[in-house]
């Protein structure tokens, strides 16, 4: 089962981005919502990143 573990990163004063090493490796798919995409508060992009992980958790239960 591959889990995926995004981080959070600081680009500038107002700007944050969440990137995904999973997502960054599997490059067929195009990066979900969220995804290597600023957004302008730490308290956005850290909801970006956990519901990322719980949702590709969720995926991958689901898929069994
Ligand atoms: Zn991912």
């Amino acid at each position: 089962m591959q889990r995926h573990h995004p981080v959070v990163r600081q680009r500038a004063p107002d700007s944050w981005i969440v990137s995904c090493p999973e997502c960054q490796r599997d490059n067929q798919q195009a990066p979900p919502v969220g995804i290597d995409l600023p957004v302008s508060s730490r308290a956005v992009a850290e909801m970006l990143a956990t519901n990322h992980a719980r949702q590709k958790g969720l995926d991958r239960k689901l898929a069994g």
